[in-house]
């Protein structure tokens, strides 16, 4: 269960790191190319929103 005021708990199985993380981004889900679902279901690696938060190389 996700606890108030966690980052992580608004994370999709997909996301690498919670958003608002310096130096991550979102990105297109590379699981349903940004639609948001998959087999007329939502995406589960997105969890539907079409967008994933990706770390960015860097350091
Ligand atoms: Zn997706």
């Amino acid at each position: 269960m996700s606890t108030s005021g966690d980052p992580t708990g608004d994370m999709a199985p997909g996301d690498e790191a919670p958003q608002g993380t310096p130096g991550a981004g979102e990105n297109i889900c590379p699981a349903c190319g940004g639609s948001g679902k998959l087999d007329g279901a939502a995406c589960p690696t997105c969890a539907g929103t079409g967008v994933v938060i990706e770390e960015v190389g860097g350091a």
